[in-house]
């Protein structure tokens, strides 16, 4: 971990049912959390006024996705406005299973980066190769044009957190090796560095997501440049998701 505040996020994608979040969400509020950890959990949106209601204020509530602009006719969508209403602090965008499954493409993904955060949302920028991308030596482009396009669009990074997720490795068992994960944080805080700026650079927090465990948080956690994680899986497991977030210290 590097000297930003370690930052734990657990995506829930689109799982659970009221009685078995009430049962992860009492897991949460008896479980020991390291209190210098920001520690976020992404419900889908129907569960997000039970687990406000009913979970720790010591953890925070992210939406899995917001709408591009101001609410109105949008059938199906839910407003930053909205989220708001219902303390949501932080929205995770670009996550891959919008970018590969939904098809939302990077300029869009941009913008709606851009409205949550003039709305004052925090936002989860995540980022992250294919395999065929990975093996083809295009890693970084993929992940530097990804970037760009939040870059073009938001007007401060002083409330993003990046999140390196390379596709191959979401949901299948196949965590990227700590080595893995350092290159391409590196060189996503180089692009910064030459990008944006220097201080924006050292001080973004730039969280791996894909496959993380309770087994194997503890080696990822050690590199320098690995600020904390974005879980998935393994969020809906209570003492699990404790283990990572405490995995830092
Ligand atoms: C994710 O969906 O952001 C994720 C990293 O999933 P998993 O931990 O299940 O690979």
């Amino acid at each position: 971990a590097g000297t930003g505040k370690f930052f734990v996020g657990g995506n829930w994608k689109c799982n659970g049912t009221k009685d078995s979040i009430s049962k992860l969400v009492s897991d949460l509020n008896s479980a020991k959390l390291e209190a210098d950890v920001d520690v976020v959990v992404a419900p889908p949106f129907v569960y997000i006024d039970q687990v406000k209601n009913s979970i720790t204020d010591r953890i925070e509530i992210s939406a899995q996705n917001s709408w591009v602009g101001k609410g109105g006719a949008f059938t199906g969508e839910i407003s930053v406005e909205q989220l708001k209403d219902h303390g949501v602090k932080w929205v995770i965008l670009g996550h891959s299973e919008r970018r590969h499954i939904i098809g939302e493409k990077d300029e869009f993904i941009g913008k709606k980066a851009g409205y949550a955060l003039s709305e004052g949302l925090g936002v989860i920028a995540c980022i992250g190769e294919l395999l065929e991308e990975r093996e083809a030596g295009k890693t970084f482009d993929v992940c530097f044009q990804q970037l760009k396009a939040f870059a073009d669009a938001v007007p401060s990074w002083d409330n993003v957190v990046i999140a390196y997720e390379p596709v191959w490795a979401i949901g299948t068992g196949k965590v990227a090796t700590p080595q893995q994960a350092q290159e391409v944080h590196v060189a996503v805080r180089d692009w910064l560095k030459n990008n944006v700026s220097a201080e924006v650079a050292s001080k973004i927090r730039i969280i791996y997501g894909g496959s993380v465990n309770g087994g194997n948080c503890a080696e990822l956690a050690k590199q320098e440049d690995i600020d904390g994680f974005l879980v998935g899986g393994a969020s809906l497991k209570g003492p699990e998701f404790a283990t990572i977030v405490n995995s830092a210290t």
